[in-house]
């Protein structure tokens, strides 16, 4: 195994990663709320902790990923007012609260699929698992951490010796954080008291109802996770993932009503990712026209150049979305699969001498997830007195992390970027071949590109090309 060092929230240090069972990770994510397609901030989340994942099993851990799909209970305000998110879906688009749920659940795979992100081994939806969270309360309730007013299940949070271990922030700060109006729930006993089952909601219409011990309603939004996991991961965590805004109240709360339902420590490490901002500062759903993988690529960004976007910083800093600054990551990328294309296949595996690269690789991504660190040495290794097989094989290897399609084969079905840019370099050279006269060569050329099934016409606005069926 090799180290991995990561910031911990928990601690807010920088520690050596150490799992409750040798050789395995336990791992937790937030799973999106499936109201509205996923903009681009909340991918950037998703996107590092893919990383995080894969830097797991590229150490030699064996992970178990699993993450929540939230179709229920989160209200607009995260402390517990407001309207029911996905309610708002449906009521936008004329449609019923599932088909909302699964015609988002799909969409947001399918930008997973195309940036690269890989499934979690579990997924699951909070309305699968309604039993669970009933469990939950009703041993909070009987332990004493959760009491009944107007109707509602509220967690009390006065029971906590320390109630804000992931922050040391102001209360009153924290709170108007937090919520979107400033309506106060006059049945909670302490402020930062939060709803784990609704009856009484100022929205008659609530679409997705249950019946329970405490009357026919539906689960808050914290208890989602901390049931979710325990119920596939059991009662030891070891890494817990999300968006920094997710520290308050959604993780605080999760963690209190998590142990005391327990009686124990339950996760040792949370790693939160720091959001994308655009011009205009945070980013929303609510926000009319945002930013998605598919506008980007309807203004011609390939999904893996926000990919490269996003590992190009690190994920404890704030990141600024610009056309600019991807502009020229676009650039950056094509040049990265153009010349990882041109490298030859020759050569015996250099093995001995690839070890000092391989190790480079896991001390980045050891070094806290340094992911801009792991994308300087794939350029040190194509910089690297080794052949190219050797070289190839690296790059293989890494991509197994940074999952940037640097080595992947196209096919033939999919002229994109990789290809184009590589068949744009071998015309250049056949140009240049034939200016100097060197016709073995130019038509070498032609024959390799054939051999790939590509063929080249030369016609008199140039040289075009396509590919053989
Ligand atoms: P949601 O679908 O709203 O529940 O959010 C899904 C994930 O995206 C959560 O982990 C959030 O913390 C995260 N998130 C929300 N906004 C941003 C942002 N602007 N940048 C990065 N992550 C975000
Ligand atoms: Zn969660």
């Amino acid at each position: 195994m090799k180290e991995i060092n990561l910031y911990n929230t928990l601690t807010k240090k920088i520690e050596p990663f150490v799992a409750n069972e040798v050789g395995k990770v336990k791992m937790y994510t937030c799973g999106p709320t499936v109201y509205h397609f996923a903009h681009i901030g909340n991918l950037r989340s998703y996107i590092m902790e893919d990383v995080l994942e894969k830097s797991f099993r590229y150490a030699g851990y064996d992970v178990k990923r699993v993450m929540n799909i939230t179709d229920v209970g989160h209200l607009s305000s995260d402390a517990d007012s407001g309207e029911d998110k996905m309610l708002m879906g449906a009521k936008r688009e004329h449609k019923s609260v599932m088909e909302i749920a699964a015609f988002y659940r799909d969409a947001f795979f399918e930008d997973c699929r195309k940036l690269n992100i890989k499934t979690p081994d579990v997924v699951e939806p909070a309305t699968n698992c309604i039993p669970e969270f009933i469990k939950m309360i009703e041993k909070l309730i009987e332990t004493g951490y959760a009491y009944t007013a107007g109707g509602n299940v509220y967690f009390d949070t006065e029971k906590l010796e320390r109630y804000y271990v992931l922050s040391n922030q102001n209360e009153e700060e924290l709170m108007v954080g937090a919520r979107d109006d400033v309506e106060e729930d006059i049945n909670k006993k302490n402020k930062t008291d939060f709803v784990l089952w609704f009856t009484k909601s100022k929205f008659d219409d609530q679409e997705l109802k249950w019946e329970s011990p405490w009357g026919t309603g539906y689960p808050g939004w914290h208890i989602e996770c901390s049931a979710i996991s325990i119920k596939h991961l059991g009662e030891q965590l070891d890494i817990h993932c999300g968006g920094i805004d997710n520290v308050f109240p959604h993780h605080t709360n999760e963690i209190a009503q998590s142990e005391a339902y327990l009686g124990h420590k339950w996760c040792n490490y949370w790693f939160h990712v720091l959001h994308l901002n655009d011009n205009t500062g945070k980013m929303s759903k609510s926000k009319g026209d945002f930013l998605t993988v598919s506008l980007l690529e309807r203004k011609g960004y390939h999904p893996l150049v926000y990919r490269l976007f996003c590992l190009q910083s690190h994920y404890r800093k704030p990141l600024v979305f610009s056309y600019d600054v991807l502009d020229n990551v676009k650039a950056t990328y094509e040049k990265l699969v153009k010349k990882i294309a041109s490298l030859g296949e020759s050569g015996e595996l250099e093995n001995e001498r690839m070890a000092e690269y391989r190790e480079a690789f896991a001390g980045a991504l050891g070094n806290d997830i340094n992911t801009s660190q792991a994308l300087t040495v794939v350029y040190d290794v194509l910089k690297a007195d080794l052949n190219d097989a050797s070289k190839r094989a690296l790059l293989n290897e890494f991509d197994a992390v940074l999952s940037l399609d640097l080595t992947k084969e196209t096919e033939s079905e999919e002229v994109d970027v990789r290809l184009a840019a590589y068949v744009e370099e071998m015309i250049e050279k056949r140009k240049i071949a034939r200016k100097e006269k060197d016709f073995a060569r130019a038509d070498a050329i032609r024959d390799e590109l054939l051999q790939k099934g590509i063929e080249i016409k030369d016609t008199r606005e140039g040289t075009t090309w396509s590919l053989l069926s």
